[in-house]
C-alpha cells in the first residue's frame, strides 16, 4: 500500500488549498514545498480577492462571477485575514468613457451576488474625503467594493488546517525526482536529508515552476508549454493618506494600479505586467518598474513620489495559462487542471494558473478531477472557517476589544495586530500571560517570544524571514540588529 492517497508538490495557495480539500474528505495527504510555504507567487501578489473589474473588458464573464462570489465565501471563512475594502475610481475620460466605467461596474455589481459587499456609488471628489490627496484635475470618482487578504498567512493557515485533518505538511522539503509505476515514488530532499515516499495520486501545483517540475522532476517528455510566466512588482510607501479606502489609478498603458491602505502606516502599490523567462525562485522589481509605479502615483496623487520613498518591493511571478490569446495582460486569469492517466499507472494532476481569489474552487475541481480513484465524498470548504476564523465576518473589532479586556496589558495597535493574525487563536498565542513581561523576549515592533514559539510551533516558521515577511509583515518596523536577534533566537535549541 502506498504511503498516502495524494501528495501535493507546491506549498503554495494551490496546493496548500488542495491538501486542505482532500484531507477534510479522509485522504492520507502529504505536501511538500521546497522552501517556506507561500515562499513563492503567494505572498507576491496584489492581495485582493475580487473579481478583476479589468476582466470585464475581456469579456472573462464566467470568471469574473466565480471569483466575485468566492469573494463572501472566503471573507466568512477567514474574516481575520480578509476585509471588505471600497475602491475610489478616479475618473478620466480621455482613458476610459465614464458611462462604460458605470456599465461595467452595474454589471460587476449584478455578477457578485453580494449580501455583505455594498454596491457602486459615485463620488464628488470637490466633498469627499477621497478627492483630498488627489489632485484637483480629477472631479469625480466611482467608488466600489472588493476585499483585501493576508495572502501569505491565507496559505499557512490552509495548511495548518490540512495538518489538523490529518495531512503531512513538509516545508523545506524538494521533490526532485518522481518515478511513476502503480504508484508515485518520490525522491525527496529536506534541506540534505533523503527521503522517498509513495502516493497512489500526485499532483503538481508547483505554480509558475509547474513546467519545471514536469521536466526536471517528472521528467515529462515537454509538449507545447502551457504556461506564460509573466512577472508583477509592487512598492510600499509610508502611508500616502488618511482614509481607510483603496484607489484605482488608469495607467495610460490601460492598465490599473492599486494603492492600497497597508499595515496601518503604509501604502501599497502595484502591479506591473512584465513577459518574464527563466527561475521564478530569481525575481525582483527593476528600477524601471519602480518608476512606472512612481509616476502613475504622481499622475493621481498632489504628493510626489520617487524611488527613494520606496520602504519595501516584491515582485512575483503569475503562472498564466496560455489560451493562445495575445499579451499577458490579456491572457485569462482562468486556471487549468490537466489530468494524465495512464492504464496501469498512477495518475497525475497539473495545475495551471489560478489566482488567490479562485483557489478553493480551485482546490474543489482539482478533487473532482481525481474523485473516481477514492471513496465518495462531499465538498465542504465553502462553510468551513479557517482556523481561528470562527467568528462574524465582521466581528474582529469585538475579537480585539475582548483580547484587550482579557489581556489589559496590550496597546490596542498590538491587540488589533493578533486578532487578524490568529482570530479566534490569539488565546493560543498569548495564554495565560498576565503581563507583557510574561510574553518573553521583545525583538522589536510588538513581536514578542510567545508570538514566534507559537509560530514556529503551530506554523512552521523557522527563520526570522519566515516570520517577518510572510507570517506577519513586521519585517517593515525591524532594524537588521533585531532581525538578527529573531534569528539567533529562533536558532536556538527551545527550552
Ligand atoms: C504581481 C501579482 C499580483 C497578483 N495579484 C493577485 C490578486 O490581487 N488576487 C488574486 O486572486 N491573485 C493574484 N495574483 C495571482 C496569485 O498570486 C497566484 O495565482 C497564486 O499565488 C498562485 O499560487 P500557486 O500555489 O499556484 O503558486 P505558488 O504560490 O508560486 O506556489 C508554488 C510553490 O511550489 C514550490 N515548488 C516548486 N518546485 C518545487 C519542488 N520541486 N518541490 C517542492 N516544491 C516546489 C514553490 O517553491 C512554490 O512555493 C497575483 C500574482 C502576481 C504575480
Amino acid at each position: 500500500m502506498a504511503d498516502f492517497d495524494l501528495a501535493v508538490i507546491g506549498g503554495g495557495i494551490n496546493g496548500t488549498g488542495i491538501a486542505r480539500d482532500a484531507a477534510g474528505r479522509g485522504l492520507r495527504v502529504a505536501l511538500f514545498e521546497q522552501n517556506d510555504l507561500a515562499s513563492g507567487t503567494s505572498s507576491a501578489s496584489s492581495k485582493l480577492i475580487h473579481g478583476g473589474l479589468r476582466y470585464l473588458e475581456q469579456y472573462e464573464f464566467r470568471l469574473v462571477r466565480e471569483a466575485l462570489a468566492e469573494r463572501e465565501v472566503l471573507l466568512r471563512a477567514a474574516p481575520h485575514l480578509i476585509r471588505p475594502l471600497r475602491f475610489v475610481l478616479p475618473i478620466d475620460p480621455a482613458l476610459r468613457s465614464p458611462v462604460l466605467l458605470r456599465l461595467g461596474l452595474l454589471l460587476y455589481d449584478w455578477l457578485g451576488r453580494r449580501k455583505i459587499l455594498p454596491g457602486t456609488r459615485e463620488l464628488d471628489l470637490a466633498i469627499d474625503e477621497a478627492g483630498q490627496p488627489l489632485r484637483n484635475i480629477f472631479h469625480r470618482a466611482y467608488e466600489y467594493s472588493d476585499c483585501f487578504a493576508d495572502d501569505a498567512r491565507l496559505v499557512v493557515l490552509n495548511a495548518v488546517d490540512a495538518a489538523e485533518r490529518g495531512a503531512a505538511i513538509r516545508p523545506r522539503t524538494r521533490c526532485v525526482r518522481a518515478e511513476r509505476s502503480d504508484v508515485w515514488r518520490l525522491i525527496l530532499n529536506a534541506r540534505g536529508r533523503r527521503d522517498v515516499v509513495t502516493a497512489r495520486v500526485l499532483v503538481n501545483a508547483a505554480g509558475a515552476w509547474a513546467e519545471i517540475v514536469a521536466a526536471t522532476v517528472l521528467r515529462q517528455v515537454p509538449v507545447r508549454p502551457h504556461l506564460l510566466l509573466d512577472k508583477g512588482s509592487h512598492i510600499v510607501v509610508r502611508r500616502l493618506y488618511e482614509h481607510d479606502r483603496a484607489y484605482v489609478l488608469q495607467a495610460a498603458d490601460r492598465r490599473v494600479v492599486f494603492a492600497i491602505p497597508f499595515e496601518r502606516d503604509f501604502t501599497l502599490i502595484g502591479t506591473t505586467d512584465r513577459s518574464f523567462s527563466g527561475d521564478p525562485s530569481v525575481v525582483a522589481p527593476t528600477a524601471e518598474e519602480i518608476d512606472y509605479l512612481c509616476g502613475i502615483v504622481n499622475k493621481y496623487f498632489r504628493a510626489s513620489l520617487a524611488a527613494a520613498d520606496v520602504v519595501w518591493a516584491y515582485a512575483g511571478v503569475r503562472a498564466l495559462y496560455d489560451d493562445g490569446a495575445g499579451k499577458p495582460q490579456d491572457i485569462g486569469r482562468e486556471y487549468a487542471l490537466v489530468l494524465d492517466k495512464r492504464f496501469g499507472e498512477a495518475p497525475l494532476l497539473t495545475v495551471y494558473g489560478g489566482k488567490i481569489t479562485t483557489y478553493r474552487r480551485l482546490a474543489e475541481d482539482a478533487f473532482d478531477r481525481v474523485a473516481h480513484f477514492f471513496p465518495p465524498s462531499k465538498r465542504w470548504t465553502a462553510q468551513s472557517p479557517l482556523p481561528g476564523g470562527d467568528f462574524a465576518y465582521d466581528g474582529v473589532e469585538a475579537l480585539t476589544e475582548r483580547a484587550l479586556r482579557r489581556w489589559p496589558f496590550l496597546t490596542g495597535v498590538h491587540a488589533r495586530r493578533l486578532t487578524r493574525a490568529y482570530g479566534t487563536r490569539v488565546e493560543r498565542v498569548l495564554g495565560n500571560a498576565g503581563r507583557l513581561d510574561d510574553l518573553g523576549q521583545r525583538f522589536g515592533a510588538d513581536l514578542t517570544a510567545a508570538e514566534v514559539r507559537y509560530l514556529m510551533r503551530e506554523e512552521w516558521a523557522k527563520t526570522s524571514a519566515d516570520v517577518l515577511w510572510r507570517r506577519s509583515k513586521l519585517g517593515l518596523r525591524l532594524t537588521e540588529a533585531q532581525c538578527a536577534a529573531l534569528d539567533a533566537f529562533m536558532a536556538k535549541p527551545s527550552e
